[in-house]
């Protein structure tokens, strides 16, 4: 006989989330999914009845899990969509058809950031530079920017992102044994804007462990995308994963203490370390270490190289 629901105890239960002793149904793990979110929008108070959030969509079951469920934690709350088109073939466009799809089953606004129509160029055209090893940094500069320019343009000051416990985690691993203080700090649930003009950055699923996005995804039929990024080859993500999976076998609650951990951890660094002072892009506004941020430098790179490529033709 299968086990029954542990919270509805009539239906059969499906899934089981061991670091809470449960095993739920579909229906009640969908309930429990946005529950969780609730509850961490509320308890880090990460934004207020009356702003509106813009959400970071990227196509993938997390940040897709994330505006789903937010929709159904906050019936009444505001939120816009946002997708940033980065030309990579055939993967970007998937991914924006499965965004639109997701903003039209919820209902919400929904704004595009294309790189190719707004700025001439795409991800792919740094995969013949120097960049070339580093494309997911060069990817990760493009959208911290492109997302605060699409937040702007949608009149929202918080924008939220679908990183997981497990990434979180992961990154903060990565940033504790290289003694990346700075980082780590950055990591917490509810990040100030850096500068002003810029948004507050809201992590809801800090508690959610990433399997548990792709089973809501599955079981509520969110649309996400089917393919992988062609240029993640995911090494150093699938190597954090096994990290963790390791330690939790004889400890299902381990992410959990860990995450506790990590954060109190720097809670305590943010009083000591110092954060790097900024100042504002000349171009762009945008926070910079010397005048020109990341952002600035690696468009006029890019550009650059494509001029030369035309001369030469
Ligand atoms: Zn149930
Ligand atoms: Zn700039």
């Amino acid at each position: 006989m299968p086990i029954k629901c542990r919270k509805c105890h009539s239906a059969d239960a499906e899934i089981s989330l061991p670091y809470a002793g449960l095993s739920l149904c579909p229906e009640c793990f969908l309930d429990y999914y946005v529950k969780r979110i609730k509850r961490t929008v509320e308890k880090y108070r990460m934004f207020r009845e009356d702003e509106p959030v813009g959400v970071a969509i990227s196509g993938g079951k997390d940040s897709a899990a994330l505006l789903h469920g937010l929709r159904r934690a906050f019936p009444d709350q505001e939120f816009v969509g946002l997708y940033v088109n980065l030309g990579i073939p055939e993967y970007s466009d998937h991914c924006q058809e499965k965004a639109e799809k997701l903003a039209d089953l919820v209902d919400v606004e929904f704004h595009v950031f294309d790189l190719k129509k707004e700025e001439g160029i795409s991800l792919n055209d740094f995969r013949r530079t120097v960049f070339k090893k580093k494309i997911c940094s060069v990817c990760g500069t493009i959208k911290r920017h492109t997302f605060e320019e699409l937040a702007k343009r949608a009149g929202v000051k918080v924008l939220a992102t679908g990183h997981n416990m497990d990434d979180i985690l992961g990154f903060m691993f990565n940033n504790f044994f290289s003694g990346q203080w700075p980082q780590l700090i950055r990591l917490k649930p509810v990040l100030p804007p850096p500068t002003p003009g810029l948004t507050r950055k809201i992590k809801p699923l800090i508690r959610t462990p990433e399997r548990e996005s792709l089973l809501y995804c599955l079981y509520a039929e969110v649309p996400f995308r089917e393919m992988d990024c062609p240029y993640s080859r995911g090494t150093k993500t699938k190597e954090r994963l096994r990290m963790l999976e390791t330690l939790s076998q004889d400890n299902p609650n381990f992410r959990h203490q860990a995450l506790r951990i990590f954060l109190k951890l720097s809670k305590i660094l943010e009083r000591d370390i110092e954060q790097p002072s900024i100042v504002p892009c000349t171009n762009c506004g945008f926070p910079s270490l010397n005048g020109t941020c990341a952002y600035c430098k690696r468009i006029a790179y890019i550009k650059k190289v494509l001029s030369k490529d035309t001369e030469e033709k």
